[in-house]
């Protein structure tokens, strides 16, 4: 999805925003700081000592936080699974609220996110839900892990997305959901590239609608 996502912005001239680098972002700094992240009342006090920003890398852009390029450590799948528990967290998502607006109002963005349509932006001009199949998320995520090098369990990335789509769906607090006037697109079967060049498209017919 994010590698999508960011061809997408890459092509249209616009800022990519992968807000679920910035939880991540977060649940790292509370695994590090040793911090449970099921703690609601402690994650919530760890926040103001928290800054997270996105700034420009010679590997492409990356996360920071606290002034440190955490962009290759957020993905594993420890975080990966503590994000989704800290994500839950009011405190968590009223946080990140407002540096995901701030940067939609001082660019234009391609903001990639669970809630975007639905709770973040909702006055976006175009709203996408990208989805595709458990299984093929597994597999790509497998493929993924695997040219980083480190050790797939394709049954356990499976088990993994299951649990986390059912934790995202069911929550109380933005729960993962399209918004009514999105625009559904599955790419299970579509190429990477097709589905870049399906998000550019959708991107150009609305401009073109906003214009005539
Ligand atoms: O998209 P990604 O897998 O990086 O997101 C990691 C986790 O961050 C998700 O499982 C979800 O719990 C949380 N998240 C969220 N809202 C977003 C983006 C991510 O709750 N807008």
């Amino acid at each position: 999805k994010s590698s999508v996502a960011k061809a997408a912005a890459k092509k249209l001239g616009f800022l990519y925003v992968d807000t679920g680098a910035l939880y991540r972002a977060i649940a790292l700094y509370l695994l590090e700081q040793g911090i449970d992240p099921a703690d609601g009342p402690a994650v919530a006090a760890a926040l103001p000592g928290i800054k997270i920003g996105l700034e420009d890398t010679p590997q492409g852009q990356g996360v920071f936080c606290n002034g440190k390029d955490v962009s290759g450590r957020i993905r594993t799948p420890e975080v990966s699974m503590a994000t989704s528990t800290v994500a839950a967290i009011p405190a968590v998502r009223a946080f990140l609220l407002g540096l995901q607006r701030e940067l939609a109002q001082k660019h234009d963005v391609l903001m990639d996110g669970r809630d975007i349509g639905t709770v973040v932006l909702p006055q976006a001009q175009l709203k996408i839900f990208l989805t595709a199949s458990p299984e093929e998320r597994a597999r790509r995520r497998a493929a993924q892990l695997k040219r980083a090098g480190q050790p797939v369990d394709y049954s356990q990335v499976l088990a993994d997305i299951r649990q986390r789509d059912q934790q995202d769906s069911t929550r109380e607090i933005a729960p993962l959901k399209p918004a009514d006037n999105a625009i559904l697109l599955d790419n299970s079967s579509l190429t990477r590239d097709e589905s870049v060049a399906k998000i550019v498209d959708l991107v150009r017919q609305q401009r073109d609608a906003a214009l005539a």
